[in-house]
């Protein structure tokens, strides 16, 4: 019997950060709900304790049914019979695994049969489903669309739906069209107003849609007829008993095949509007994007785990030259750096989930009594970090997952290659992490805001000000000189004044960011988990390389009069 939660020591020192005693605080309304019901915590301790135990269970279920499943699976596939989606067998054992085990509705409040569990331990239990079987892992992580419903949806749409979501049925979001992908302002299917009987009625086709045949979908339609922006949209729940929906095809696609990703039909189907008109793009669904953003980050930390863990161990029993490959330096070197990306993502991801479950939680304060003054300014503080670390954590954690995955293969050689290890599924799973829920140009897109502004740099400079851990004080002395490196290309980029420069340099100014946050990070968490040391010296190493790297890139730009367009451009007239 394995445990993916208790072999991994180091998912307590995130769970039991600092933070989370402000958060458990805020979540659990200093622990008032005691009085209501008998299995809600009493004080923090209890409080962690219940966490802990639910990520044993999940861990438990993870190693021993879901890893179990995952190659079944990945074969067999669900199928689409007669306009429904039929899961694979194993498919249907883990949801009957999970859903007996409390882990559907993990985030919904008591009152509606969930756990009432911050963002922090949902999205480690993501993290833990996603090293045993990523594909699974979206079916599960949809339940989070749950979260977007109790925010924006009435109080009689909470009571109607987040109980079935508790009790096992799953969910989808539906926005993406043929013609709307990145640019979902090109939504076009229509949301009619029947006036009649003031019901709403959808028709039009999206494609690419996870879980397409869930219970329950949270759905972006055009409600308001001529228009062609994003201020045209509205957000809408279907609910699969009205029927009026119809799955065209599943696709046949590279990776987690588990998980079906469906065209869809509606036809006059029958759908409640959810918050306010016209809300649906600019407020509901980035807020819904927010969160599933995260749930890849999440995603990408338990494929990094399950590759650094397979390459491990195939290099530690593989020989060659008479000899176990892991002694071979190039070979080694390449493990270490697995492991520091898989450790620095895992840094940045739930330092990321604690600002989300800051401000989270004291929006919701917010639903049922005034905020004083100063929760207000801490819910706009981490608001604020928590839009400025979610592309990063999205973004360069789902291309560490590609790199870990790609040298997960290449340390198992021709073996790699073949169905026989299960790095050959995770190469492929990991290659829809930095396309899905934004690519990793439009995670740019929203992160470089936070270069320009300085919002990164303030945020750096405040991880600076701490003490350091006395063996790191070299490495910090090197992340200050990155910094200043940092600072020094913002400077030079913005300081040309051309805007396609800036779009041009945004990834790699991006990128110097997230790595010397990382390196930070990692600085912080090995001071206290000693098994982060040696990702903490590697990481910093590579960080370095790479800021030198973007610099000597964006130096080597021609600017005059824009000559580096010109420079690129006759590769693409090909
Ligand atoms: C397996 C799978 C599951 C999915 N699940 C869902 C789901 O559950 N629900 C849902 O609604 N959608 C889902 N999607 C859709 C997914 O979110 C989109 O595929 C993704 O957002 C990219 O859109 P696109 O495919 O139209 O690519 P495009 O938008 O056409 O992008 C093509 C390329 O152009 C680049 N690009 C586009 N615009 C810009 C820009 N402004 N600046 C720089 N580069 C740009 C992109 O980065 C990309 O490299 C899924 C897709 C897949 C493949």
């Amino acid at each position: 019997m394995g445990n993916y939660f208790t072999d991994n020591p180091v998912l307590k020192h995130y769970l039991q950060h600092p933070l989370m005693q402000r958060i458990m605080e805020l979540k659990e309304r200093n622990f008032s709900d005691a009085a209501a019901y008998d299995y809600a915590p009493l004080d923090a301790e209890d409080c962690m304790d219940s966490y802990e135990k639910v990520l044993e269970i999940c861990g438990e279920i993870c190693a021993d049914i879901l890893e179990e499943n995952a190659e079944v699976i990945d074969q067999e596939g669900p199928v689409c019979k007669n306009g429904r989606v039929e899961y694979a067998e194993g498919t249907l054992r883990n949801l009957e695994a999970t859903t007996k085990a409390g882990l559907m509705g993990m985030a919904v409040p008591r009152r509606y049969g969930g756990l009432n569990f911050p963002v922090t331990p949902f999205i480690m239990a993501a993290e833990l489903i996603s090293r045993a079987d990523a594909a699974f892992e979206n079916i599960w992580g949809l339940q989070e669309c749950a979260e977007t419903l109790y925010e924006f949806g009435t109080e009689e749409q909470r009571q109607a739906y987040l109980g079935r979501v508790c009790a096992g049925e799953t969910m989808s979001m539906d926005l993406t069209e043929p013609d709307a992908g990145s640019d979902l302002q090109a939504v076009m299917l229509k949301a009619t107003l029947d006036e009649s009987d003031n019901t709403w009625r959808l028709n039009g086709v999206k494609r690419f849609i996870t879980n397409g045949d869930a219970d329950i979908h949270l759905v972006l339609a055009r409600s308001e007829e001529g228009t062609r922006d994003g201020r045209g949209l509205s957000m809408f729940i279907y609910d699969k008993r009205n029927g009026g929906l119809t799955v065209r095809r599943i696709e046949n696609k590279m990776g987690i095949k588990g998980a079906p990703t469906c065209e869809l039909v509606f036809k006059d189907a029958k759908a409640e509007l959810c918050g306010s008109r016209r809300l649906g793009l600019i407020k509901y669904v980035m807020a819904l994007m927010n969160g599933a953003r995260l749930g890849i980050a999440a995603q990408s930390v338990g494929l990094c785990e399950a590759t650094y863990r397979g390459a491990l161990s195939y290099a530690l029993s593989r020989k060659q030259f008479g000899k176990a490959i892991i002694e071979f330096p190039p070979v080694y070197e390449m493990l270490a750096l697995m492991k520091g990306k898989l450790d620095a993502t895992r840094s940045l991801l739930y330092e990321t989930s604690r600002f989300v479950d800051i401000y989270k939680c004291l929006e919701d304060i917010a639903r049922e009594r005034n905020l004083s003054p100063e929760e207000r300014t801490e819910m706009k503080t981490y608001s604020r970090w928590a839009d400025a670390y979610t592309p990063l954590a999205k973004g360069m954690g789902s291309e560490f997952a590609n790199q870990n995955a790609y040298d997960a293969v290449q340390i198992h050689g021709g073996s790699g290659y073949m169905k026989d290890y299960a790095c050959e599924r995770w190469y492929r799973d990991a290659r829809i992490t930095s396309i899905y829920e934004g690519t990793t140009q439009l995670q740019v897109i929203a992160a470089i805001r936070y270069v320009t502004t300085g919002a990164y740099l303030e945020k750096i400079k405040a991880y600076q000000q701490e003490e350091v851990f006395p063996e790191f004080s070299e490495l910090r002395q090197r992340l200050l000189a990155m910094t200043a490196k940092y600072e020094e290309m913002v400077a030079y980029v913005t300081g040309v004044q051309q805007d396609s420069f800036l779009d041009f340099c945004a990834r790699r100014l991006v990128e110097m960011a997230g790595h010397i946050i990382m390196s930070e990070l990692l600085l912080k968490d090995a001071a206290t988990a000693e098994s982060l040391r040696s990702s903490a010296k590697v990481y910093v190493q590579y960080a370095e390389s790479e800021i030198s790297r973007h610099e000597t890139y964006i130096r080597g730009l021609d600017v005059k009069e824009e000559a580096y367009l010109e420079a690129f451009r006759p590769c693409c007239d090909l």
